[in-house]
């Protein structure tokens, strides 16, 4: 009979172990050498522990121990870890029963190698945990998708309402540059109307201008015919003037000699202005004469004091001063005579009867420089810039006689010879001209 069990034993495709109360095997069949890897002559009379993971045995022996663990477990199909001679971890589905004898009691269990069932059921969980994973990434693809697609949309809306501030800019800017263009057009059209309005106008002033040219160069015809036609008989009633003064018993003269003066005086005032009128013509025509001589200035300043003091004032004194080694220079006499005596006259004119005039004359290598200073009226602050203009008049000299030609002549002189004139002046207290001019000692004598 044993033998028919122990054969029956061996049919079976699971491993049975047999173990008593304390977990030492008393029986197993020749399964378990294809399932863990013992044969039952090696794991017989040891513990079932040498079976399984070392946690587990534990248990197993606790389980043993334990009155309602080891119930629960009595009759129930449970997956452990079973260990394999060779030492690799095998899932076993193991069947706990038990049986009594001689109130012993023992506990059978069968053993399947569960390994591949528990991997297919593995396979399945996992299958299911990665629908489950497929799933839920599906989801969040979609989720993700509907996030991107209204990121997009948020996006486009966004270009689209930029496009459409650009745009309106645009429009805004086209429509400015359109107003300018306009405005520009407009601008230009009145640019041209005034051009031409110019053109006409400058027209105009070339017209004037040239009849004005006429009547200048008619004018100065007319000065320079009179000038000449006066010098003739005013040179004649200066000349019989003083023949008159010199064939007059004393007796009459004493008489006569005051108005014979005054005849002589005012013939050599028009003389003077005939003169000048004759230079201011002389300069506009560029004819002005620049021939350059050798002169003595010392003698010719005397001379124009001369000619000067004979319609000097009462008692009014010239003194005169130099500080030049060599008197002998080159210049134009004309010119030189024509600057000092207007500006001796203007000294004799603006001052007073007892007055001093003092002239000064020095030079360096090149240059003369000459000073007429008076005690006179002097030239009023805000008027002294005009000094030097054509026909200028100083307020306080509107009652001593004169035309304002004399300065504006001895400036175009000194420019002529290569010199200059400045002023100082107080009013009320005097005034001093400081003129100089070249001394042309390089131009050959003529
Ligand atoms: P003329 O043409 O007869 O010389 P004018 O003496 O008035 O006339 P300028 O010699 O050109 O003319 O002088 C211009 C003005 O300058 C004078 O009218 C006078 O107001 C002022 N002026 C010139 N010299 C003196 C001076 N020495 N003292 C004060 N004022 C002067
Ligand atoms: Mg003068």
């Amino acid at each position: 009979m044993l033998k028919e069990i122990s054969l029956f034993l061996e049919s079976i495709n699971d491993a049975i172990i047999v173990i008593d109360q304390k977990g030492i095997i008393i029986q197993c069949n020749k399964m378990l050498e294809n399932i863990l890897g013992y044969t039952p002559e090696e794991v017989i009379g040891k513990n079932i522990g040498v079976l399984m993971e070392n946690e587990m045995s534990a248990n197993h022996n606790t389980y043993l121990n334990s009155d309602d663990k080891h119930i629960r477990v009595l009759g129930k199909e449970r997956v452990i870890l079973g260990v394999h001679k060779d030492g690799t971890n095998v899932r076993l589905l193991i069947n706990l029963s038990q049986f009594e004898d001689h109130e012993q009691t023992y506990y059978t269990g069968i053993l399947r190698n569960f390994t591949n069932e528990v991997n297919n059921s593995d396979a399945a969980e996992r299958n299911k945990e990665l629908e489950e994973e497929l799933r839920k990434k599906d989801l969040q693809i979609e989720q993700t998708i509907s996030d991107l697609y209204s990121l997009y949309l948020n996006a486009k809306k966004a270009e689209e309402q930029e496009l459409r501030d650009k745009n309106k800019k645009l429009e805004s800017a086209i429509k400015e540059l359109n107003e300018n263009k306009t405005k520009l057009e407009h601008e230009i059209f009145e640019k041209k109307i005034a051009e031409d309005r110019l053109l006409i106008i400058q027209d105009e002033i070339k017209a004037a201008l040239e009849k004005e040219k006429e009547l200048n160069d008619l004018k100065s015809k007319f000065i320079s015919i009179a000038s000449h036609e006066f010098r003739t008989p005013l040179t004649t009633i200066l000349s019989s003037t003083n023949l008159i003064g010199r064939y007059l018993p004393p007796d009459v003269l004493v008489k006569t000699e005051k108005h014979i003066n005054r005849i002589i005086s005012s013939v050599r005032n028009l003389t003077q202005i005939l003169e000048d009128f004759l230079s201011l013509t002389k300069f506009d025509e560029g004819k002005i004469n620049t021939q350059m001589q050798e002169l003595n200035i010392i003698d010719l300043i005397k001379v124009c004091i001369e000619e000067v003091n004979v319609f000097s004032k009462k008692d009014q004194e010239f003194i005169f001063k130099n500080n030049i080694e060599n008197p002998i220079i080159v210049s134009n006499i004309q010119s030189l005579k024509n600057v000092f005596i207007n500006l001796l006259s203007n000294a004799v004119k603006y001052s007073f009867e007892g007055s001093k005039i003092y002239i000064h004359i020095y030079n360096d290598d090149e240059t003369l420089y000459a000073s007429v200073r008076d005690e006179g009226i002097g030239i009023p602050k805000n008027q002294k810039e005009y000094l030097f203009q054509r026909f200028f008049r100083a307020d306080n000299a509107i009652n001593i006689q004169g035309t304002g030609l004399g300065l504006f002549i001895v400036k175009k002189y000194l420019e002529s010879l290569n010199g200059s004139i400045n002023f100082e002046s107080e009013e009320g207290k005097g005034t001093q001209f400081n003129i100089s001019f070249k001394n042309e000692i390089e131009v050959p004598v003529t």
